[in-house]
């Protein structure tokens, strides 16, 4: 391939072409981003606070040009376009403010005159990131690691490259110095130059399994340290003493917001039988006020997918769960990326849509005989990533949450990230933390100092 094209999913119209980067280019960005390690990594912590804060200013300033580039490139609402870009300028500043904290020397009592922990840069991290949410994957993995000292590349998806230009450009106007965030326009083939590159230390990949997997093979190969963020299939846990209008409400806004493409969206609702009825009716009233349609139109609450083969792939799920035996309650249809916000009763293990990431409005309704019974189904999934618990007693959802085999349980709460929590999971939904402090301290070099 020569070109990435930007396509409007809603109505596939091209929106802008853009050349891969040669050798050449390639090896003047990994050149740049050596040279700007080297006096990047020793600016103080306000310094670069200071354009990080510059960083969320734009971003806010511009937010509706930003979104509408979002939207144009892979379909969501503006209004959740918007708020991406807000969460990312959020984000900015809550590692402006604390990353200083975060990485002072730790004092470590080890039987010498001194013995500390001093976390320092290491280099350029690689950031591998997806479609879905084309601003916050990148600012949740950038804002940490330049403010730990690091530079970083971006190799984003090839039909969010626009975005990509639009990040390195907000880094650019806010101040940071060249070659302190670079886009890279390659294609897969390329990624192996960039990891084996002595300035790159560490590489980072939101995405599939399967890409994931690769990307993490190099890493091994070159001896470098990898975060892998890969696919969930949570599970949203209703008990019988739930809230069910509110366990409802919140299922359908985590499953189908971004038309249903995030990866802690709540995919397997798993709700004890003897209160099934009732949510599933307050899920068929949620989902019939979905409104889908162009993602410019602001009274649509649901927008294209990203791509035709991605809408393709749901529908293959959802009709081989209906083969095994799941019944289509609502929705169904397909056409080009449009896909109609669905539900489907009666999963089980073993249908696709139980199983697998289904990664698009596909809503799947399993049946618990009892709360252990609900606990079991949820541990059966590959993922651990997120999961909820809807019970209007808090401890026992506190304690069930300890049994669930996942990165983040939530009680009664939609499961978000949150630049102050930490995020990442467990079991093939991959490893490593971003956010929080648990994030900024991946990629550090967490240095012990003994003196005697
Ligand atoms: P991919 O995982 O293929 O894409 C994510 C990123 O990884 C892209 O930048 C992609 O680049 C890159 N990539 C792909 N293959 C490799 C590789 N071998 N080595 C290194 N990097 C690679 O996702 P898709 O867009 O194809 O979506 C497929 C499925 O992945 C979805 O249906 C969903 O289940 C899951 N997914 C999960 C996400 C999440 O947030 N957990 C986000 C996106 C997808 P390129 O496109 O150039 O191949």
């Amino acid at each position: 391939m020569s070109v990435f094209k930007s396509i409007f999913p809603y109505n596939q119209q091209v929106i802008a072409e853009y050349p891969l980067m040669d050798d050449h280019a390639i090896n003047t960005i990994l050149t740049d981003s050596a040279k700007a390690f080297t006096h990047w990594s020793l600016q103080s912590y306000a310094h670069r606070a200071g354009i990080l804060n510059n960083v969320a200013a734009i971003l806010r300033k511009e937010k509706e040009q930003l979104a509408t580039i979002i939207t144009n490139e892979m379909g969501k609402v503006l209004a959740e376009a918007k708020g991406e870009v807000e969460k990312c300028a959020v984000t900015c500043e809550y590692y402006a403010q604390n990353a200083e904290a975060f990485l002072a020397d730790e004092i470590m009592e080890a039987g010498y005159y001194k013995s500390f922990v001093a976390y320092q840069p290491i280099g350029a991290v690689l950031a591998i990131m997806p479609w879905n949410f084309p601003f916050w994957q990148v600012f949740r993995f950038a804002a940490p690691t330049l403010m730990a000292g690091n530079t970083a590349l971006l190799k984003h998806a090839p039909n969010v490259t626009g975005c990509s230009l639009a990040i390195e450009r907000v880094f650019k106007e806010a101040g940071a110095p060249k070659g302190v965030f670079q886009s890279l326009i390659i294609d897969v083939p390329e990624i192996e130059k960039i990891i084996s590159a002595d300035i790159v230390q560490a590489a980072t990949l939101t995405g599939s399994e399967r890409a994931g997997a690769s990307m993490a093979i190099l890493a091994g190969k070159h001896i470098k340290k990898s975060v892998l963020e890969l696919g969930g299939s949570d599970a949203l846990i209703v008990l019988a003493d739930a809230d069910i209008e509110k366990a409802a409400t919140v299922a359908i806004q985590s499953r189908m917001q971004n038309a249903g493409q995030s990866c802690i969206a709540s995919k397997r609702f798993i709700v004890e039988q003897k209160i099934q009825e009732e949510f599933v009716n307050q899920l068929q009233l949620q989902i019939q006020k979905l409104k889908q349609g162009d993602p410019f139109n602001t009274n649509i609450t649901t927008g294209p997918m990203a791509r035709i083969d991605l809408a393709q792939q749901l529908e293959k799920q959802m009709q081989n769960s209906i083969k095994s035996g799941a019944t289509l309650q609502l929705g169904g249809e397909v056409d080009g990326a449009n896909f109609n916000p669905s539900l489907l009763l009666n999963v089980k293990k073993g249908m696709a849509t139980f199983d697998e990431e289904a990664f698009g409005p596909v809503a799947s309704v399993i049946t618990a005989a009892d709360e252990q019974d609900a606990i079991n189904i949820a541990n059966q999934s590959n993922y651990g990533l997120g999961g909820s618990i809807w019970t209007k007693d808090v401890e026992k959802g506190i304690a069930l949450a300890r049994k669930v085999n996942s990165g983040a349980v939530f009680i009664n709460s939609l499961v978000k990230s949150d630049p102050r929590l930490p995020f990442g999971g467990i079991k093939r939904s991959g490893y490593g933390r971003e956010l929080g402090r648990h994030g900024i301290l991946e990629f550090v070099n967490i240095k012990s100092i003994a003196a005697d």
